[in-house]
């Protein structure tokens, strides 16, 4: 009898030491990621777009998330919306005489409910597909606050919407209050402003959200709509922001331990695309910042992200990495992508 209960209560000590060491791991290996998607998470060059389409390709960015959820990590998803928010503005124009037109801003709040509804879809497929249904994915419409003095209001530079002929240009300068220029592909296009990212205003309930158990949060869709703070009011802009540095913002709100930047190239280059092409596995803050000023990295794409990168590093000491989509997991274990890094 003695025996017996000894060896019962041996067991149940080491039982209980397997749990607290399962839990001790649990804890010490968890980690809050950022995940910043980029255009061909849900479209690829030459797609045309279709719900369907975006389903299928989402269906790829998808796996990819939850392979980190499974193992573990606290997931912010944030994403871009380019052709998303380009078509829905497209719509607008071309039926403005039949439906009243919605401006730029509403139209990026129609495209982040779009993309938080493909992604959710697709992400919660997968789960179920895991074994894992019990998690909740949820898509915050988030509003970010921009600086009506910022310089990017004086000189906008992100081509959005139709091309018009030089006549008709002139005549939406003198009918509207818009900027247009003309485009390097031919014609003229209105250009709206980029200004930086300077406060999330859901940045409170996101880091909450994505501190619960089994939730995967999905935020700051196409960098987030903007809004000025005037004459003691908010108000919504035509503008957009940087996704990039939106998602360097959050990651940076929420105590991220990575940024984790997902594009379609493996790694960060320099001399991109030149004989002499040379690719980056790690780079310190300062030999980025090095970098940039030799002009290594394509504004409007690359510089961007390593920017981004430079921000949540310098702010927070913790890693950015660039990789493509496909490359998460082993760009997290050291394997492949750029890693930004402080010093
Ligand atoms: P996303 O849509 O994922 O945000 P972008 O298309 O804006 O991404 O940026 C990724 C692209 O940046 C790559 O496809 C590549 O053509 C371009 N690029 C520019 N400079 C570099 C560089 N130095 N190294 C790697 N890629 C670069
Ligand atoms: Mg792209």
């Amino acid at each position: 009898m003695v025996n017996a209960d000894t060896r019962r209560n041996g067991d149940k000590l080491l039982l209980k030491s397997i749990v607290l060491l399962y839990i001790n791991k649990i804890f010490i290996s968890v980690k809050r990621l950022v995940i910043a998607l980029g255009g061909n998470a849900l479209l690829r060059k030459g797609e045309k777009g279709t719900l369907e389409n975006q389903f299928k390709n989402a269906e790829v960015t998808a796996k990819e998330i939850v392979d980190l959820a499974l193992k573990n990590y606290k997931i912010v998803v944030t994403h871009g919306n380019g052709p998303q928010v380009g078509n829905i503005y497209l719509q607008q124009e071309l039926v403005a005489d039949k439906v009243p037109p919605m401006a730029l801003d509403a139209c990026g709040a129609m495209s982040q409910g779009l993309i938080g509804y493909i992604l959710t879809v697709a992400i919660l497929n997968e789960l179920i597909k895991r074994g894992a249904a019990d998690y909740t994915v949820v898509t915050i419409v988030t509003h970010v606050i921009v600086d009506d003095k910022d310089p990017a209001f004086k000189n906008p530079s992100k081509p959005i919407g139709l091309y018009y002929t030089e006549e008709e240009a002139m005549r939406i300068l003198k009918e509207k209050k818009w900027a247009l220029k003309p485009d390097p592909r031919g014609g003229w296009r209105r250009v709206v402003p980029s200004p930086r990212p300077l406060k999330i205003l859901e940045a409170p309930i996101i880091r909450d959200l994505v501190e619960r158990d089994k939730t995967i949060v999905i935020a700051c869709g196409g960098g987030g709509i903007p809004l000025i703070f005037k004459d003691g009011k908010l108000k919504g802009v035509e503008a957009v922001i940087d996704k990039d540095l939106t998602s360097a913002k959050i990651a940076v709100d929420i105590k991220a331990d990575i940024l984790l930047i997902l594009t379609d190239v493996e790694k960060v280059a320099l001399n991109y695309g030149k004989p002499n092409q040379q690719w980056i596995d790690s780079m310190t803050v300062s030999e980025a910042r090095r970098y940039i000023s030799e002009g290594h990295f394509a504004p409007g794409s690359m510089l961007p992200k390593v920017v981004a990168s430079i921000e949540f590093v310098e702010a927070s000491g913790e890693r950015a990495i660039i990789t493509k989509l496909g490359k998460a997991l082993k760009a997290l274990l050291g394997e492949t992508g750029t890693h930004i890094v402080r010093g």
